[in-house]
């Protein structure tokens, strides 16, 4: 019933997993494009294309008196540990 598939068989698959892998990643790309100008971004495309660019805008941080933990300077009001009263 299977056989040992020949060359050009092996090579067709190949392309068609990676046309396949190219249009679903070109479709990524633009998607992550169009919700980052929804968000009213407009370095959207910029940022798209930088790839260190952090997830999330960096917070200031606090370090706990006691365990020397550190959270986020807003919004925190210790480190989560019980032992620490911060
Ligand atoms: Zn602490």
């Amino acid at each position: 019933m299977f056989t040992i598939p020949t060359v050009p068989k092996i090579l067709l698959i190949v392309i068609v997993i990676g046309v396949v892998w190219w249009w679903h990643r070109r479709n990524q790309i633009k998607a992550r494009e169009r919700a980052e100008l929804d968000r009213g971004n407009p370095a959207g495309r910029a940022s798209a294309k930088a790839k260190n660019s952090p997830a999330k805008p960096i917070e200031d941080m606090a370090q706990c008196r006691v365990c020397g933990a550190y959270v986020p300077a807003v919004g925190a009001t210790n480190c989560g540990k019980e032992r620490c009263p911060f």
